[in-house]
């Protein structure tokens, strides 16, 4: 596939080279868990791709990198308040945009909202936020529950992640994203 040749293995080349073999290996697996989900529910392959090849394109990257995009592009100044968890997805859309040259709006926002979700999310928002936590290589408990679901329905799978991310997170009391707090109001939360 032309894709395979003039699009992918360049950004392979540029992705391995900034992280580690094994961030490497999991960004493999999530492009594998998005291409599979893709395909069941009906999403663009190559966005899948190009958004699980970079989605932790940024991870390993200095504090002072993400801080100096926060203040040079006029982000919220709270976000200086919070730190690579965070930074990584929101901020490191616009370094995939600025280094990677990726300008797919629909590819950054799955970026952008991989560790969070949100309230609202696309198909392909949905894809890459399971896929980063279902991918082959993940050792979570309840993990196989989890893959399961998503093969079922996308949605089950986006509430289940986000309840057992947002568990996790006050069982090690860490600051909660207030972003991460809507997308459990939208998708885990009963309506009453
Ligand atoms: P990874 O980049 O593939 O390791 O996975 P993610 O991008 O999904 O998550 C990165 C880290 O952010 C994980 O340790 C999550 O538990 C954590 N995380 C997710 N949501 C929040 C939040 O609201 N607040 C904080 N402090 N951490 C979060
Ligand atoms: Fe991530
Ligand atoms: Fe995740
Ligand atoms: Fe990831």
């Amino acid at each position: 596939m032309e894709y395979d040749k003039k699009v992918r293995a360049p950004l392979l080349k540029k992705i391995q080279a900034a992280m580690s073999q094994r961030r490497f290996e999991h960004v493999l697996g999530v492009e594998k868990a998005a291409l599979f989900l893709a395909e069941k529910y009906g999403a663009s392959q190559e966005k899948a791709s190009i958004a699980a090849l970079t989605h932790d394109y940024a991870k390993e990257r200095p504090d002072e990198d993400f801080k100096k995009i926060i203040l040079d592009y006029g982000y919220d100044l709270d976000l200086l308040n919070w730190n690579n968890a965070i930074w990584h997805g929101v901020i490191g859309a616009k370094l995939v945009e600025i280094e990677l040259g990726i300008t797919d709006e629909s590819i950054l926002q799955a970026i952008r909202l991989h560790t969070t979700g949100a309230a609202q999310m696309t198909l392909l928002d949905k894809i890459i936020y399971v896929a980063d936590y279902i991918e082959p290589g993940r050792d979570i408990p309840g993990i196989e529950k989890a893959r399961a679901i998503a093969k079922k329905d996308l949605d089950e799978a986006v509430a289940y992640e986000t309840k057992h991310t947002l568990a996790h997170l006050i069982e090690i009391h860490a600051p909660v994203y207030p972003k991460t707090i809507e997308t459990y109001n939208r998708w885990v939360a009963k309506k009453r």
